[in-house]
Order: structure tokens, then C-alpha cells, then sequence
């Protein structure tokens, strides 16, 4: 079977195991169904997701010049913290950004590697955890927009790393943790005005990826340098595609990618 079409990130769906999917303009694929079968990815040319063009990808699946202008690539994105649209500020595009910003946000703690913090809008829980290769995660506090979310997240990282140790991620060597006790430990710490937005009886969600066998020695593939890879397919967590030689895909990484998947 061949597919073909522009890399965007799976779609993932919360189940017994989570399901992954890659969606293609014509198709959509189920990659659950895929493991343990031989699958070969080949790069054809780049697509941006905004503009269409085909122009090299810069960053988030968008060329350079999509990723200066659009208002859903600015800063605030990656730095919460930034937020001004509950000012009435705007960055690139207020209409944008009071839709995007003025809606519930969770303050979140996730265990992919380690333990982190995090923050999203609530309607991507599980979403987000999902991505991260969480296998287990618990909402802190709901906010009503994204400004006081990212203070939230500014003040408990003096506390809790904010960053993910992918590596460690795609191994099977993962602690379970009580989430719910480190909760506790980090509520002194919240910022004034967001105390009351506390959640005190949020529960660990636990999370199981569908992965046959872990790689000892990882490697990655980046389709922009070599354009072929096959192998077999041994798991799917996170963002990643996980080989049996040790090879890790990280299809978000590749949005924009135009490529051919054949399966055997
Ligand atoms: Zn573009």
C-alpha cells in the first residue's frame, strides 16, 4: 500500500492504547495497524501548511515568512507568559489572539522522562500529553486564559524542570511517579492571584503507547538530509515512530514534509 501526501502531526485518540493516525488531504492511516510491518518513508518536496508554497519549512510545518507573519506563531506561543490579549494587546492579530488566549487553560504536571510542567488550553488535555509521550499527567490548576497560565508556569519552574528529555522518553526506563503528592508540594508556590484557580482533587491520568520493543541506541532521521529511510516499524510514542535498527521519526518535526509511505 502506498500513501502520499504533506506530514502534519498524528492525530492521536485516547483509548486502552493510544491510536494513532497520520490524515492526508485523500487518506488517513491507522498506525497501530502498521507495527510490526515494513514501512518506507521517502521525501518528495516541502509544502508549506500555511501559504501552500513550496518552500522550505522554517519552523511548525511553515515557511520563514509564514512563520514572522502568522498570529498563531507568535511568541506568546511558546511563552505563555507573554500573553497580552486579556489587556486588549495586540501582537499580530488581537481578533486572533482573544480567541486563542481568553479561553480555560490547564497548568498541567506531566511524567514522560521526568517530571514537568506545562500548560495548554484545556481543550487539548489529552491531547498535549499524548504528544509529549506522557505516561502519566495531572491538571494543576484551570485558569481563564493564557496569560495567567504562563505565570503559573513561570513561578513552579523554579521548582519543576519545563522541559522534556525526549531520549529518555523513547527508552523503557520510566519512573512512576505521585503526581498527585508533587501537586501538593508545588501549591505554596502558585502565584497570588492564581491560588484560587487550584484544582485539589485533579487525578493522575496514566497513559499507555503502543510500542512492542523500546531501542537500546537511538538514532534520528531527519528527511532533510537523508530522504529514504525503511524499517519496521516497532512503536509509535509521542511525536515519534520508533524502528527496529534503533531509528526514531519525529513526525511533528517533519509537518510540511511531502512524502510517499509505502507499507509491506
Ligand atoms: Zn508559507
Amino acid at each position: 500500500m502506498t500513501y502520499e501526501g504533506v506530514l502534519t502531526k498524528m492525530q492521536t485518540e485516547l483509548n486502552d492504547v493510544v491510536q494513532y493516525y497520520l490524515v492526508f488531504e485523500q487518506d488517513f492511516l491507522n498506525l497501530n495497524q502498521v507495527l510490526d510491518k515494513k514501512l518506507s518513508i521517502n521525501f518528495l518536496k516541502y509544502r508549506c501548511l500555511k501559504c501552500e508554497k513550496e518552500k522550505k519549512v522554517f519552523a511548525n510545518g511553515v515557511c520563514y515568512q509564514c512563520f514572522s507573519t502568522s498570529p498563531d506563531m507568535g511568541q506568546w506561543v511558546i511563552r505563555p507568559e507573554l500573553s497580552t490579549a486579556h489587556l486588549g494587546q495586540e501582537d499580530r492579530d488581537l481578533d486572533y489572539e482573544q480567541q486563542a488566549q481568553l479561553q480555560p487553560h490547564i497548568v498541567y504536571l506531566a511524567n514522560s522522562s521526568n517530571v514537568k510542567i506545562g500548560v495548554t488550553r484545556k481543550s487539548q488535555i489529552p491531547t498535549r500529553w499524548i504528544d509529549q509521550g506522557a505516561h502519566e499527567a495531572i491538571e494543576v490548576v484551570e485558569v481563564p486564559n493564557r496569560y495567567l497560565a504562563g505565570i503559573t508556569e513561570v513561578a513552579l519552574k523554579e521548582h519543576v524542570s519545563d522541559k522534556t528529555n525526549w531520549r529518555q522518553m523513547l527508552t523503557n526506563n520510566l519512573k512512576d511517579l505521585d503526581l498527585v503528592a508533587i501537586k501538593e508540594e508545588l501549591r505554596p508556590y502558585l502565584p497570588e492571584e492564581v491560588k484560587e484557580y487550584y484544582l485539589p482533587n485533579a487525578q493522575e491520568l496514566e497513559i499507555k503507547f503502543p510500542v512492542l520493543t523500546y531501542p537500546s541506541a537511538i538514532k534520528t532521521l531527519n528527511l532533510g538530509k537523508t530522504p529514504f529511510y525503511e524499517g519496521i516499524l516497532k512503536g509509535i510514542k509521542g511525536q515519534y515512530l520508533i524502528f527496529h535498527d534503533g531509528m526514531v521519526f519525529n513526525v511533528r518535526k517533519h509537518e510540511g514534509f511531502g512524502v510517499s509511505l509505502d507499507i509491506s
